[in-house]
């Protein structure tokens, strides 16, 4: 069968018809087959396998193809519209504003797909592939081998020069893709990376911090009298909003997170959300509540906290792990084959509870938080007696011993400034047990 031709109209008319061709005709080599139908999971289709079935009358054009390992396929978005042509500008999912030629949108002039995929195999003139983001019927225009000169041949090819140019204009571009395919389960992964070990608590961060991103800006938040301090709920009220301003998290203290808890919980939030201790955007209740808020600048918030119930669901759906627990930890029975078998459930169990229906593990609230300003930025001096670098706010007069727990920057040049260890003043410390005031002197 031969395909059908497909007439490329551009959207708009062109605005002026006599320089520029009115109509493009071009004929389909092939189409797309596999599983996927609805174009919004286009980022889950990545990962899946699809085939490319390639009309007979092209299979001279396949010869060799085998030797290639990546092919460049180029096909048309031929479902119909969803949106109206506009200003070519539009909202990603990640919530930037973008215009269609600084995007992978499928809504564009002449509704061109290009996607790199890997050639697994092939069976005659049907081609087996990873990687292809196009629903099942796509027609495909053309495949090329895709020019892999111009990248590094690192190892499993994570790493090559397009894709560490890419990662060092936007370094959480995986963790986005993440984010807006709901895949918790590589983000739980990378959650490890930074945590040490797999947990339910862990994988609870990561659930509630993917939640959170993806209905921060998903809809308008309350707005109106019923601020609160610091993620209370203002309950469920929705109303309707102007627009959000929409950027990623971009690790400037646009995105905050306060953490209630700091437990496993909070290193699945900071590696999901971006926000971290070291960027400032990691704001600490100590309140022992495994909750987090989610908020911009403008204050309108997302706080998702674990129902009370949540840790019996958790043990309840995977009662092995607490078999395991019982021989390892209470019974100390540490022979090899029970650490092995305590650790692969402990294992399942994460992943798992990333399974498990999220309305029964958490309560979702819309608040109005009280959002702190901007980090200031401090001189740093040296103190007298250590000589030690240390910020301003740090550093107090030797010979007061009326500053709190901050203490003030000495006020003349000739006062003997130190920090505040040396000065013998207290300090606030976080470890496992919370905030702490320490530091009365050595
Ligand atoms: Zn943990
Ligand atoms: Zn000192």
């Amino acid at each position: 069968m031969l395909p059908a031709q497909i007439p490329l109209k551009p959207c708009h008319p062109p605005h002026n018809p006599k320089t520029m061709s009115d109509e493009i005709s071009m004929k389909p080599v092939g189409f797309v087959r596999n599983d996927c139908t609805d174009p919004e999971s286009a980022a889950r289709m990545q990962d899946a396998k699809s085939i490319i079935e390639v009309d007979e009358a092209f299979a001279g054009a396949l010869f060799m193809i085998d030797s290639c390992e990546y092919l460049d396929v180029v096909f048309h978005f031929h479902l119909p519209e969803r949106e109206s042509p506009g200003s070519w500008k539009r909202a990603t999912k990640s919530g930037e504003v973008r215009g269609v030629f600084a995007s992978r949108a499928p809504y564009r002039p002449n509704r061109i797909g290009i996607t790199t995929v890997r050639l697994v195999s092939r069976d005659g003139n049907r081609l087996h592939v990873t990687g292809l983001d196009a629903v099942n019927g796509t027609p495909v225009l053309d495949i090329k081998s895709c020019n892999t000169s111009h990248l590094d041949d690192a190892p499993c090819g994570a790493t090559n020069t397009i894709h560490t140019s890419l990662l060092k204009s936007n370094p959480r571009l995986a963790i986005q893709k993440h984010i807006m395919a709901s895949d918790t389960e590589k983000l739980l992964m990378l959650a490890a990376q930074f945590h040490g070990h797999y947990c339910p608590g862990l994988a609870m961060g990561v659930m509630a911090a993917v939640h959170a991103m993806q209905q921060l800006d998903s809809d308008a938040s309350t707005d109106g009298d019923k601020t609160t301090d610091g993620g209370k709920s203002t309950g469920g009220d929705k109303s309707t909003g102007s627009e959000q301003p929409a950027p990623a998290s971009d690790g400037l203290e646009d995105l905050l997170a306060i953490v209630e808890t700091n437990n496993c919980f909070a290193d699945g939030v900071q590696l999901v959300t971006g926000c971290s201790f070291g960027n400032n955007s990691l704001i600490f209740h100590d309140l022992g509540k495994t909750a987090f808020t989610l908020t911009r600048r403008n204050g309108r918030g997302v706080r998702v906290i674990s129902r009370h119930e949540s840790p019996a669901y958790v043990r309840e759906a995977f009662p092995e792990f607490d078999r395991h627990y019982q021989r390892v930890v209470k019974e100390q029975k540490r022979d090899n084959a029970a650490v092995a078998a305590f650790r692969k459930s402990g294992v399942e169990r994460s992943f798992g509870t990333l399974g498990l229906d999220f309305d029964r593990m958490f309560d979702v609230q819309r608040v109005r938080v009280d959002v702190p300003g901007y980090a200031p930025s401090h001189e740093s001096g040296v103190c007298a007696r250590c000589g030690e670098s240390v910020m301003a706010t740090r550093m107090v007069d030797g010979g007061d011993t009326s500053t709190g727990n901050t203490g003030t920057a000495a006020t003349t040049a000739d006062t003997p400034k130190y920090c505040l260890k040396c000065a013998g003043k207290p300090y606030s410390v976080l470890d496992g047990h919370g905030i702490q005031a320490a530091g009365d002197g050595e």
